[in-house]
């Protein structure tokens, strides 16, 4: 049976130390079915980003279970995780992470510097090459970062994060940087590859824009899942 790609029970973490401690997640429960794409609405603090880390296997700090694909990431080793992280999960952040000495063409390769399932080296190039162009950037990868603007760059970053063929995309607020015109475009890179290619997206955000696109929304308040705030409901 297909195990849920996502399965998080009750997490907890707590940042700070003795009674400075505050809850940045306060028992979180989120499950994502393979090929669901999934919104986590909520403000700024509301422990977003904590999630997201958790879930992507970035953190390993935390009360309460986190078992993605099936395997509880706690209990892997921390190569066995960093290669289902390199292999499986495609992560997008809001600040990009774009490696800036380096032309978009070795940013897209970069995720194969750590591959250890020995894909043809070939068939990495040209898969970076097909990722360039379907991201609106054919003809660039001879670029640097910073000659791009904030749309290309997060183009770029999504491109990056699809080389090794993940089944899971994590996004952080990849929408954040952007203005509304660059973000809806983003958006729908994101709603074309959930449709077209199947694949898991879970993005976190603040942004109706991003959710509006997902075909389910979390709402996140105060580390806690809520129902829908009033405000979110079209309510006068
Ligand atoms: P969001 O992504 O929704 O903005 P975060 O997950 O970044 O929220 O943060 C949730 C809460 O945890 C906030 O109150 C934030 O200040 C706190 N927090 C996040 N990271 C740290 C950290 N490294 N040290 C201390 N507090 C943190």
């Amino acid at each position: 049976m297909a195990e849920r790609m996502v399965e998080a029970r009750d997490l907890r973490k707590r940042y700070g130390v003795g009674g400075g401690m505050r809850a940045a997640l306060d028992g979180v429960s989120v499950s994502v079915e393979r090929g669901e794409f999934v919104a986590v609405l909520g403000p700024s603090g509301c422990g977003k980003s904590t999630l997201l880390g958790i879930v992507g296997g970035l953190d390993r700090s935390y009360e309460g279970t986190m078992v993605l694909d099936g395997r509880d990431t706690r209990a892997m080793g921390d190569v066995e995780l960093a290669a289902l992280r390199n292999e499986r999960i495609g992560f997008v952040f809001q600040a990009f992470h774009l490696l800036g000495h380096m032309t978009a063409r070795d940013n897209v390769l970069a995720p194969s510097l750590f591959d250890r399932g020995g894909r043809d080296p070939e068939a990495l190039q040209q898969r970076a090459e097909q990722l360039l162009d379907e991201v609106g950037l054919g003809g660039r990868g001879g670029d640097l970062p910073q000659t791009m603007s904030g749309g290309e760059r997060q183009r770029l970053a999504i491109a990056r994060s699809l080389l090794m063929d993940p089944d899971l995309l994590l996004c952080d607020e990849p929408t954040g940087n952007l203005d509304l015109k660059t973000g809806r475009q983003i958006v729908d890179i994101f709603r074309r590859l959930h449709q077209d290619r199947g694949l898991t997206v879970v993005a976190v955000t603040h942004e109706l824009q991003l959710a509006d696109a997902a075909q389910r929304v979390v709402h996140l308040r105060g580390g806690r899942v809520v129902d829908a705030p009033d405000s979110l409901r079209g309510a006068p």
